[in-house]
């Protein structure tokens, strides 16, 4: 029997969001991200409404070049804790399917529906049934990809974007990937797509013909894994809990900066961010990381891991900070600084690197607190004495 996998990924979810909760931005070009600064902001776009689009504007973008492309956008800084919110209303209506599911990002999640079909139908039916239960509970739309294995629904989700439906039906994967871009298969880069390419391996169908020996010759285990994709070959379950792999935040400076001082600061809000995105999502992580760029664009990380995992400021601050001050070229000016916390797991309470339970507490608490303020007053509402 084969399986039967869904893939449901939401339509521009953040600036979908910010669209429902201000019904005046719909039908505007809504992009989320970093401050524009008149065109003079250096950080980038997270996401852009399809609206947006038209203009060219996409996710990732340097927010001066989505300025230049459409200086009318509606430029926001975007509300991860609202975001966290709805995607958690999102999960709960996923898991009135089945339990079987795989959150892979805010907005994304795998569900395995093989033997849901007496209960709800038959595939198309099913979609249908996930887009409308979330359509009239969040009036927000999502698109549907199904197929035999979670590769092949997770390509077809993204095929008929925005408010999507596509099945492949069994026996066909082969077929439905073959004209793709070999760029599509997961785990594939600009790297390995160049190196692909260069040897003639555009397309999925033409690496599915390629001799998997010389696949393995050049790319290892990779190779291997490669060409199984390719045939639409891929067991992969849709594992419970999860699963995103880390959650960070960064800053890219208006001008580049040398002062320590500054760094330490926005290391300070970084920290924060990254604990209040953990705590949002129930998770702990136990691997810190540090990335710098520097002036000329190297980049640099650096990354710690802890004896247990930590969602709170203090700890991932304290880290990130050592990192930074280990590490910092203190001859060269920095262009981007950025926190994440990988390793994750859903906290289970152990006691962190302050082994004080009472000042463990504490600290959780005024990190609660501070989540609080800044949600009912924004993020500029609470400012810790190091912000400042
Ligand atoms: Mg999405």
């Amino acid at each position: 029997m084969p399986r039967l996998i869904a893939h449901v990924d939401m339509d521009c979810f953040f600036a979908a969001v910010e669209v429902l909760d201000d019904p005046s931005l719909r039908g505007r070009p809504v992009i989320v991200g970093a401050d524009p600064q008149g065109g003079k902001g250096r950080g980038v776009v997270s996401a852009a409404s399809y609206e947006a689009r038209k203009f060219g504007v996409h996710s990732a973008m340097p927010v001066s070049r989505a300025f230049a492309l459409c200086p009318q956008g509606v430029f926001l800084p975007g509300r991860m804790g609202r975001y966290s919110e709805i995607s958690g209303k999102i999960m709960e209506i996923l898991k009135g399917f089945t339990p079987q599911i795989e959150q892979i990002s805010v907005d994304e999640a795998f569900l395995d529906l093989s033997g849901c079909q007496r209960l709800f139908g038959e595939p198309r039916e099913i979609a249908r049934k996930i887009k409308t239960a979330i359509k009239s509970r969040l009036s927000l739309t999502a698109s549907v990809g199904m197929g035999s294995n979670k590769l092949v629904a997770k390509i077809a989700s993204d095929l008929q974007k925005p408010d999507g439906l596509v099945i492949v039906p069994s026996g066909e994967e082969k077929e439905f990937l073959a004209l793709m871009p070999s760029g599509k298969l997961w785990g594939v880069g600009p790297k390995t797509a160049d190196r692909l390419k260069q040897m003639g391996l555009e397309t999925i169908g033409q690496l599915a013909e390629y001799d998997p020996k010389r696949l393995e010759t050049v790319f290892g285990k990779m190779g291997t894994y490669l060409h199984e994709r390719a045939n639409a070959i891929d067991n992969d379950a849709v594992s419970q809990g999860y699963q995103v792999k880390s959650m960070g935040r960064e800053h890219t400076y208006d001008e580049d900066t040398g002062s320590k001082e500054d760094i330490h600061r926005m290391l300070l809000t970084l920290s924060e961010q990254v604990a209040a995105s953990l705590r949002a999502e129930g998770v702990k992580g136990r691997t810190i990381t540090l990335k710098l760029r520097y002036q000329d664009f190297e980049t640099h990380t650096y990354g710690r891991t802890l004896e247990t995992a930590v969602d709170n400021a203090i700890e991932i601050n304290a880290i990130a900070r050592m990192l930074f001050d280990k590490n910092w070229q203190t001859f060269r000016k920095i262009r981007l600084i950025g926190v994440s916390a990988s390793n994750l797991n859903q906290g289970e309470d152990q006691l962190g690197l302050f082994d004080d339970p009472k000042k463990k507490i504490k600290n959780e608490k005024l990190d609660k607190a501070v989540d609080e303020i800044r949600e009912r007053y924004g993020r500029k509402a609470v400012k810790r004495a190091g912000e400042m």
